[in-house]
């Protein structure tokens, strides 16, 4: 890279600041839940097409259930040199009628609307990096985009594909909202969402208490043996947030059931604690119960190797370069893609995106003035990082 196509490339991303809001506006303004394939796969083509315009190669990988993962890349024809990897979500939590009831809107200069910080932003700054680099020929590596559609719903189909991507990356870039403050994220927990089925016995509890096997009772303690495995000193949380159970007051509970979300930092302490709570469901407390356990979605931690800290050092520098002097690294409870990447053994950093906060509620917004700035740090951290 010449110090002199960094000057065009954080020049030309200045200059496309209201481009940038535009795209922004088009996408907000398209509701795209996760389970919303045609709305995710509307959001993709929307991409796309700003890909077509920026003359940049893409594709769709399809899913028949999900959003299609949308592929691009910027590379020298023929190049087999490992990508960089600009990773974002196109899916939202919200509903559909979200966007009719509150559509993009600007005032004092935040942005607000459906997915606005997460992560609509983000994406939106990883294609505008993109261009930037295709139109100055100063992809220093090829640059890999992936826009995935159900990361909110723990990335049930894209997970494969973003492992496959991540493994081949020799840098992950994730722009998941900055934090509130303007920082990154440098680490996340890992997480695993379980549901516990607990079988039992109906009879009346008048005439017939004798006979019957009260799944409520044995759901009750599983609870409390599953929240005594929480230790904050590990940052280890678990956490039924859901149950629901029985037929009726005067019966014995046949049935009931939770929903388990376990937190976790260090990676050795998944199957330690998994093995605790497999424990817990097999062994019955009430007589005559027995229960089952079903893993229903899991992101793996964010863990900063040497090469991720490194990795972070370039980042910040391009961002002070960029006028964004505080920025610093921080850890997040809350799990995305990163922890996938990141557990293939891949530099990763995740939290680049425009800063915002309130996200998954209608206070959701986004600082705009953030947007080129941060679409500057990242183009001028790719173009620093060292061939390797
Ligand atoms: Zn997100």
């Amino acid at each position: 890279m010449s110090s002199n196509s960094e000057a065009l490339v954080v020049e030309w991303l200045a200059s496309q600041r209201q481009s940038m809001i535009d795209l922004l506006r088009d996408v907000v303004n398209i509701d795209s839940g996760s389970y919303d394939k045609a709305g995710v796969d509307a959001v993709g083509e929307r991409f796309q097409q700003h890909f077509v315009e920026h003359d940049i190669e893409t594709w769709r990988e399809p899913n028949d259930v999900y959003g299609d993962a949308v592929h691009a890349v910027v590379a020298k024809p023929g190049s087999n040199e490992k990508p960089v990897l600009l990773l974002g979500h196109r899916d939202t939590v919200f509903p559909k009628g979200e966007v009719a009831k509150r559509p993009f809107t600007i005032k004092d200069n935040k942005a607000y609307g459906p997915g606005v910080a997460d992560m609509k932003a983000g994406v939106v700054i990883n294609v505008f990096v993109a261009a930037a680099l295709k139109k100055f020929d100063a992809a220093p590596h090829p640059i890999k985009v992936l826009i995935t559609g159900d990361e909110e719903i723990a990335s049930r189909a894209s997970r494969p594909i973003i492992e496959r991507e991540g493994r081949a990356a020799r840098a992950v870039y994730n722009s998941e909202p900055g934090r509130p403050s303007g920082n990154v994220v440098t680490g996340r927990k890992g997480g695993v969402f379980m549901r516990f089925e607990v079988f039992g016995k109906a009879a009346h509890s008048g005439n017939n208490f004798a006979v019957g096997v009260s799944a409520i009772g044995e759901l009750a303690h599983k609870i409390v043996q599953i929240h005594a495995l929480t230790n904050m000193d590990k940052g280890i949380t678990l956490n039924v947030g859901l149950i629901s159970g029985g037929q009726s007051v005067n019966t014995t509970a046949p049935y009931a059931s939770g929903e388990i979300d376990f937190r976790y930092v260090e990676p050795a302490d998944r199957a330690v604690i998994m093995g605790a709570i497999e424990t817990i469901i097999a062994t019955s407390t009430v007589p005559g119960t027995t229960a089952k356990l079903h893993v229903d979605g899991e992101f793996l931690p964010l863990v900063q190797d040497a090469a991720a800290k490194a990795m972070f050092q370039t980042y910040q520098a391009a961002a002070v370069d960029s006028g964004l002097t505080t920025l610093d690294g921080e850890f997040a409870g809350g799990c995305a893609d990163s922890g996938f990447t990141a557990s293939m053994g891949t530099a990763t950093l995740c939290g680049l995106g425009p800063v915002g906060g309130n996200v998954h509620t209608d206070l959701e917004w986004l600082d705009i003035d953030s947007i080129v700035p941060r679409a500057q740090t990242l183009a001028r951290a790719i173009l620093r990082s060292e061939v390797s």
